[in-house]
């Protein structure tokens, strides 16, 4: 009776850690997926900044002349009124000049040029008051010639200021438009960078839980896993061993199969990494064993692997495909062993 009891004791114990595993792993492959659609939400939103400042620049190059051609119609706008406000005040003096020699000619009766030549006693006053005349005819005239440039040069300022405003009118308008335009973008830019900051806080947050749970799944499996005694991952031959090669150190030995073929565990372990290193492993994840052991698997690609941080693997479990991913020049599976941290030749742990 007694011992009927305790193995179903174990039995729910073992029940309740398996429910409670994998609601730690649905978490887990959430927080994983949500960390993978901020990073790629802000690498789109980091491409639409850059081409919202690209054309936020051109707007602003564009700008530049007309800018430059009101500022140039202004100084003419500002030189033309320069030149009406001197030419009436010359136009109000030649007036003035005009007045008094009307007022003159009315007083001193020289207004009747002709009953004046007619009512010269000799032909010598005649030709005197002749003289006379043609001065004063010849004076006023120059004076009226004078009056009239002025009026005539007052006219051409002032049309050559309509004309001014007509040509700013529409270059104002556009440059208006350009402005409200910059504007608009800045404030679309400056928001979007508040939602990239926001967002950038948001996926540091999740990177630190990812990194929090990594954590806890590599501390907390510190059982026993695994026997020390490692198969060998991959089907394939070892076309590369551990060492020197190629004058750099090669800190696994390779193992050369067709893209597609199983790697599996090579002893039991917990899953304590599983990243990509474009420039170097491609996709890659290692496995932590007992007695400072892990195991590392690299060129893989994401979507073949089969296992993620903080999973229990059995010793032959596939974990992902053989791949070509990284710095690698054929498929072939790239295994590293490490003791402690540090890489050692996997063949003496391969039985
Ligand atoms: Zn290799």
């Amino acid at each position: 009776m007694k011992r009927v009891f305790t193995a179903g004791l174990a039995i729910v114990l073992a029940w309740s850690i398996g429910v409670a595993d994998a609601g730690a792993e649905t978490t887990k492959s959430k927080q994983q997926e949500k960390l993978k659609e901020l990073q790629k939400n802000e690498k789109t939103k980091h491409t639409e900044l850059g081409k919202a400042q690209i054309e936020l620049n051109k707007l602003k190059k564009e700008i530049a002349p007309i800018e430059k051609k009101m500022a140039e119609y202004d100084a003419q706008l500002e030189q033309n009124n320069k030149d009406i406000i001197e030419n009436e005040k010359l136009l109000q003096q030649q007036k003035a000049q005009l007045n008094k020699r009307v007022v003159h000619l009315y007083k001193t009766g020289e207004m009747g040029y002709m009953s004046q030549l007619v009512s010269a006693k000799s032909f010598s006053e005649f030709l005197a008051r002749i003289e006379g005349i043609r001065l004063i005819v010849k004076t006023d005239s120059v004076l009226l010639q004078e009056l009239n440039a002025t009026a005539e040069a007052i006219q051409k300022s002032k049309k050559s200021t309509e004309q001014l405003r007509a040509k700013l009118q529409p270059l104002f308008a556009q440059s208006k438009a350009k402005v409200e335009e910059i504007e608009k973008k800045t404030k679309a830019l400056d928001k979007e960078l508040a939602n990239i900051k926001h967002d950038e806080q948001v996926t540091e947050a999740a990177i630190k839980e990812q990194e929090r749970l990594e954590r806890i799944a590599s501390q907390q499996y510190t059982g026993n896993y695994g026997t020390g005694r490692l198969m060998k991952p991959a089907a394939g031959t070892i076309t590369s061993g551990y060492g020197y090669r190629w004058g750099r150190q090669h800190k696994g030995i390779d193992m050369d199969d067709d893209k597609g073929k199983k790697i599996v565990a090579a002893d039991s372990g917990v899953v304590i990494l599983a990243k990509s290193d474009p420039e170097g492993y491609g996709y890659y994840i290692v496995i932590k064993h007992s007695d400072g052991l892990s195991t590392l698997y690299g060129h893989m690609y994401r979507s073949t692997v089969r296992v993620s941080v903080g999973d229990r693997v059995r010793k032959g479990q596939w974990i992902a495909d053989i791949g070509n991913n990284g710095r690698s020049t054929g498929s072939h599976l790239h295994f590293e062993v490490h003791l402690n941290g540090k890489a050692v030749n996997p063949m003496p742990y391969i039985t």
